[in-house]
């Protein structure tokens, strides 16, 4: 086949209607979520000012340095498309002045996001993700309850045996001397590192720990551990974090080179996936975290905050690996068929008259074959099917048939609602 002239831009694509059922699943079960747990919901706009980010999720994240998607705008504004939620989020609690609500303040979003990723299988240039955030409470209640927040949106979505992966990275105080600590640790085994953790050692040797790479995991694994090195507020934050979810039945495992690669967690990171047999884990299907310091690096003072996000296509991928259907809306149980030109008038106000009453009904207006409209009830699956012929129309009259028993009624047009509605019923 030719191929057409335009198509959508690499790594982008049209997401169709039986596609988007399983969207509209997952946006419904999240705002049942957001309603029980009291979080409101806030839409921040695509762009944002490019700052936001290098600021945010910092300069020397893979997110900032290789993905987004960045302009200038014709006045001159540094643009960039958003690449994740938490700092569009943080940005518009300082804005919209929302440090003078009563805290905590609950926010979810929904919506797409755009990393200039090399396209591959499920993952996107334009991608949707799904997020919670909490500012301004610090305790470590909150971890819990996101994280809980996410496993029962997951199980509403029939994922079953979920884990949390966790670690603490630790704060201001005692997260530098650690830093220190790794590096010297990484420094001294550059040689066993692939070519890009040599590299990210020149800027922070902790995004060495996020190398998926085999050569380097040897390293990661034996690699000191923040846990080691948490100070007493760190330490006591976690411990409480891993009780409470005790509390909840959440099995969760300590990832002590977890570090998820933006700069402004703090405390708590975590990342949800599903867990196969024999304990191999899936992809992570939520990630998140503590960030008590993001409202203080955008200027907004100090606001403690936590939250998590998920990847919707990530999700609608494992749901159909899983075999998990989502039954889109039901089509309409009943079929207009119409003949001849006064019939077609008549068809349209009647039409009219059904949707003022609220019940669906499928037509083919358009065409003149009784065959061709019969043929599409036949597909659809119609219950009823009303026939409007000329001399029907002539006489103000209708016929209802019952496709399951082939039995006729003729009914006048007025009628015809209340004897559908008669009908449904049943
Ligand atoms: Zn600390
Ligand atoms: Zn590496």
């Amino acid at each position: 086949m030719k191929k057409p002239r335009f198509q959508t831009p690499s790594g982008m694509r049209d997401i169709l209607s039986e596609e988007l059922t399983y969207y509209q699943k997952i946006f419904d079960i999240c705002q049942k979520m957001a309603d029980f747990y009291g979080f409101e919901r806030i839409e921040t706009p695509i762009l944002e000012q490019t700052e936001l980010f290098s600021r945010g999720v910092g300069q020397a994240t893979d997110i900032v340095k290789k993905e987004m998607f960045s302009f200038k705008t014709k006045g001159g504004d540094e643009l960039t498309m958003r690449p994740e939620g938490t700092a569009p989020v943080a940005r518009a609690y300082i804005e919209e002045g929302m440090r003078s609500r009563p805290q905590p303040v609950k926010l979810w979003y929904f919506g797409p996001f755009f990393r200039h990723e090399k396209p591959q299988r499920g993952r996107y240039r334009q991608f949707w993700q799904f997020g919670f955030e909490v500012l301004g409470e610090a305790s470590p209640v909150i971890d819990a309850q996101i994280i809980q927040l996410f496993f029962n949106i997951l199980g509403a979505l029939k994922f079953k045996d979920l884990a949390v992966k966790i670690n603490s990275i630790g704060c201001s105080t005692c997260r530098p001397r650690f830093k220190r600590i790794l590096s010297s640790y990484l420094r001294n085994r550059a040689s066993s590192l692939c070519s890009e953790c040599r590299r990210r050692l020149k800027e922070s040797s902790w995004r060495v720990l996020d190398c998926k790479e085999e050569k380097c995991q040897a390293v990661i694994n034996n690699a000191p551990q923040m846990l080691d090195y948490l100070c007493e507020i760190c330490h006591k934050h976690f411990k409480s974090v891993l009780e409470f979810l005790d509390e909840l039945s959440i099995p969760y495992i300590l990832e002590p080179h977890l570090v998820r690669g933006l700069d402004y967690y703090t405390k708590t990171v975590f990342e949800i996936v599903e867990m196969g047999k024999e304990g191999k884990s899936f992809g992570t299907l939520v990630g998140g975290g503590r960030y008590d310091n993001l409202v203080k690096i955008l200027g907004g003072g100090v606001v403690p905050g936590c939250g998590g996000a998920a990847g919707v296509e990530r999700i609608i991928e494992a749901m159909k690996e899983r075999g998990v259907k989502v039954s889109s809306p039901s089509s309409p149980k009943i079929f207009l068929c119409q003949l001849g030109t006064l019939a077609k008038r008549k068809s349209l106000v009647l039409i009219e008259r059904f949707q003022e009453n609220k019940i669906p009904i499928a037509e083919l207006l358009s065409k003149d074959s009784l065959r061709v409209q019969l043929e599409r009830a036949n597909k659809m699956g119609a219950k009823y099917v009303l026939i409007m012929g000329q001399k029907e129309a002539l006489e103000d009259k209708i016929i209802i048939k019952d496709m399951a028993t082939g039995r006729q009624k003729l009914v006048e047009i007025k009628k015809v609602i209340n004897e559908i509605k008669k009908q449904l019923k049943k």
